[in-house]
């Protein structure tokens, strides 16, 4: 039988709308049955009404571009069950107390995982902390708000989009960074310019699914290895700063 979502990739393949190579890769790798079957259900809920391009290929998720109801973008991000690395996860799941996992299945990890991030998700987005707001979460799927302009140009990562004033972005980013673990109460624990995205030079922070809550064991680790990695990255966009400086910004 034929799916909505079988139509939607149908019509996506037809109209040529993936256009380079990226875009082909995901077309074949990533839809599989339970796929399908699951981006099917969200457009029954009317969560989601169309798929239209991707945005990033990477190492454990894709994220494509999705239409919803209203034809207003959505960021839909897809795990693949076969490459998930499930070490990472259990390492992450365990231990917190909002989870409990006994079984090792990894299709069950990976939907842990998805449910996680939401989760964090919403729990930020109430504390106010500039993240995507987060729309549903159903198997491997997570549907969160799309961060662009409405022609659907995705925001780039810091990454790849200096900021004009890194001082002044910086200054940004401390205050959504305090907000995230004083009001969120959440480590991020993979925080880098490829996860901050540079949206009209401020920062949306994302890829929230391996953060854990304050009093996890690994929290203190996590929160140490994200003032390295930053304070490293700042100091590369022209900051004079050192982890002691930055560990005071955020007051710890
Ligand atoms: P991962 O790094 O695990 O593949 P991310 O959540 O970091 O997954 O997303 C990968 C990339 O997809 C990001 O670097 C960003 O370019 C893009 N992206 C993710 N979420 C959004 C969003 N809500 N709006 C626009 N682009 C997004
Ligand atoms: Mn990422």
């Amino acid at each position: 039988k034929i799916t909505k979502a079988d139509k939607a990739m149908g019509k996506l393949e037809s109209q040529k709308r993936f256009k380079g190579d990226e875009d082909r890769r995901v077309g074949s790798e990533i839809f599989d049955k339970s796929t399908l079957e699951t981006l099917y259900k969200l457009g029954k809920q009317g969560y989601l009404d169309l798929l239209n391009g991707a945005i990033s290929t990477g190492k454990e998720a894709n994220v494509l571009k999705g239409l919803d109801d209203d034809g207003s973008f959505i960021a839909v991000k897809i795990y693949r069950i076969t490459t998930s690395d499930f070490k990472k996860m259990q390492y992450y799941i365990q231990g917190d107390p909002r989870f409990k996992i006994s079984s090792n299945n990894k299709r069950q990890l990976v939907h842990a995982w998805v449910n996680k991030e939401f989760r964090n998700l919403k729990r930020l987005y109430e504390a106010k902390v500039n993240v995507p707001k987060p729309i549903a979460a159903l198997n491997n799927v997570l549907l969160i708000e799309f961060i662009g302009d409405e022609d659907g140009d995705p925001a780039q990562p810091t990454k790849n989009k200096a900021p004009l004033n890194p001082e002044d972005f910086f200054q940004k980013l401390l205050f959504e960074w305090k907000n995230f673990i004083f009001q969120g109460k959440l480590i991020h624990g993979d925080l880098s310019t490829y996860n901050i995205l540079n949206y009209k030079e401020y920062p949306v922070i994302i890829d929230v699914s391996q953060a854990v809550v304050l009093d996890h064991i690994i929290a203190p680790e996590l929160l140490k290895r994200d003032i390295t990695n930053l304070t490293k990255e700042f100091k590369h966009l022209g900051l004079d700063i050192d982890e002691d400086y930055v560990k005071d910004a955020i007051n710890f």
